[in-house]
C-alpha cells in the first residue's frame, strides 16, 4: 500500500500530512485525525510501515465517524491491524 496526499472517505477529502511534534496530554503520538478540517497526522519520525498502520487505523475512524458505526476506540484498534494486515498479506487487493 501506498500514503497518498489525499483520501476520500464519502464525502470528505482528507488531506494526509506528516508531522513532527505530534502528541496530546499522554505524551507522543503516532497519528491523529481532524474531523472538521479534514486532515490526517502522521508522526514523521515514525517507520514507513508504522505510518501505514496509523494511516489505516485513523481511516477507520474516518469511516465510524462519517457513517456513524459507534465503534469503540479499542475496536478501531483492532480493526486497524486487521487490516494492516490483511494488505500486507494481499498486496494485489489494493495495487492498481
Ligand atoms: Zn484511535
Amino acid at each position: 500500500m501506498k500514503i497518498p496526499g489525499k483520501i476520500k472517505v464519502l464525502y470528505k477529502e482528507y488531506t494526509v500530512e506528516e508531522t513532527a511534534n505530534l502528541h496530546d496530554n499522554g505524551g507522543d503520538l503516532y497519528g491523529q485525525i481532524h474531523y472538521l478540517p479534514e486532515k490526517i497526522f502522521l508522526n514523521v519520525d515514525a517507520k514507513e510501515e508504522q505510518k501505514k498502520s496509523t494511516l489505516l487505523h485513523e481511516l477507520i475512524h474516518a469511516m465510524d465517524e462519517i457513517y456513524s458505526i459507534g465503534l469503540k476506540e479499542k475496536q478501531v484498534e483492532k480493526l486497524g491491524n486487521a487490516f494492516y494486515m490483511l494488505q500486507k498479506d494481499n498486496p494485489e487487493l489494493f495495487e492498481k
